[in-house]
């Protein structure tokens, strides 16, 4: 397995956001994470990168425990996050903000800001532009674009088609295939479950911090409780 989390508990004050959590991901995968609001999608997400800590459990990565890694240490070893809120900076250019996403890499990163120009057509067309004036699908695409610039060996990404017109959403999630497709393993939380389930090869369901459902993604889209709790479905 690339990352194992192992019945993990993450606290905000007294509050138990992730109660005893377990979930894996292996190389080439693209699993997906879905949940209602508030479920702790997000909070495992930033847990796996080091931005929230553990109260207990482990997170392995390729076999190490990196449970008490600092965040730019998982950098390094191949973690990259696209967060939700996106937080690229909105007075740096396109191209500035990409070097950001690079700052943890020694050298020459122009090939990975071509493979990233390359995946994002539009921000090679921008790239002068300021990072906040981009639209919010631009501005998602920099912020997925920026993760890739550490060449990460896994991508986590949170909430990929919030905000996005349907249009958008459908490119987003061609764009994340096509990442995977050369050869990121990926981590994707969103609201949008069909979307989610539809790119994913395996899914978990995520209900107050804890999983109640793992299995291929198919199944899930095909499970009936599934459909009436997540699909709006029949
Ligand atoms: P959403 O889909 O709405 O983003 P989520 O599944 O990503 O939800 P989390 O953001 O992980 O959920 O939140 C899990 C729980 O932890 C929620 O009850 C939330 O209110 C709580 N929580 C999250 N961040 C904080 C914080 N900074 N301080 C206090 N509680 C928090």
């Amino acid at each position: 397995m690339l990352l194992e989390i192992q019945d993990i508990r993450v606290h905000y004050g007294k509050i138990e956001a992730l109660k005893g959590l377990s979930l894996e991901v292996a190389e080439g995968e693209i699993v997906s994470l879905i949940g209602a609001n508030g479920a702790g999608k997000s909070t495992t997400l930033k847990t796996i990168s080091g931005l929230r800590p553990l109260s207990s459990g482990r997170v392995l990565f390729d076999g190490r425990d990196i449970s008490k890694m600092p965040g730019h240490k998982r950098v390094v070893l191949g973690i990259g996050q696209s967060p939700e809120g996106r937080g690229i900076f909105p007075g740096m250019t396109v191209e500035e903000n990409l070097h950001m996403g690079a700052y943890a890499r020694k050298g020459d990163v122009t090939k990975e800001l071509d493979e990233v120009y390359g995946l994002f057509p539009r921000l090679a067309e921008r790239k002068k532009q300021a990072g906040g004036t981009m639209s919010g699908g631009e501005q998602q695409m920099l912020a997925i674009g920026r993760a890739l610039m550490t060449k990460p060996k896994v991508l986590l990404l949170d909430e990929p088609s919030m905000g996005l017109a349907p249009m958008l959403i459908q490119q987003i999630f061609q764009i994340i295939e096509e990442i995977n497709r050369r050869g990121t393993t990926v981590l994707v939380v969103e609201q949008n479950a069909q979307q989610a389930l539809q790119l994913a090869h395996r899914a978990y369901v995520l209900e107050t911090g804890r999983i109640v459902k793992s299995a291929p993604a198919s199944e899930l889209l095909a499970d009936p409780q599934v459909r009436a709790a997540y699909l709006g479905g029949d």
